[in-house]
């Protein structure tokens, strides 16, 4: 195996469905799917300068999960440390409609939703599969 450690990114979208889902399924990457061999990188620390997350992004593999087109992840990373990976864009997955949805609390996700976060999961998961054969 050519990488052992992969960063998966995900936006810090508060304001919609779609970055509710990108945080639940890059915790699922961490915690479930590929738990030794998921670093997951914060946003907002990313973005005020952390000098340990930059410095990973631009030496190991990332893959950018972004919950909408916006891609605030993907241009973030690419701004500070170079081009990603692979990005997994929810809205792309599920729909603007479902993606762009004001229900934002994962207090309040319904099975349903709970499905959208596997189905995005596993299209990182693709894409981490894909770069770890590499
Ligand atoms: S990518 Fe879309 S959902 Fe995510 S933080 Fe940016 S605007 Fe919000």
């Amino acid at each position: 195996m050519a990488n052992s450690n992969i960063g998966v990114l995900s936006c810090s979208g508060e304001e919609c469905l779609g970055g509710t889902i990108s945080r639940l399924a890059t915790r699922k990457m961490l915690e479930e799917l590929r738990k030794d061999q998921t670093v997951t990188l914060c946003l907002p620390l990313y973005l005020t300068g952390g000098e340990e997350e930059r410095a990973f992004a631009k030496e190991y593999p990332v893959i950018t999960v972004d919950g909408c087109s916006k891609c605030c992840a993907r241009r973030a990373t690419e701004k500070y440390s170079g081009k990603v990976s692979a990005t997994v864009i929810v809205s792309h997955i599920l729909g603007e409609d479902i993606a762009l949805c004001k229900t934002v609390s994962s207090k309040y996700l319904t099975e349903e939703q709970y499905k959208m976060v596997d189905k995005v999961a596993a299209e990182i998961c693709k894409h981490f599969d894909k770069i770890v054969s590499k």
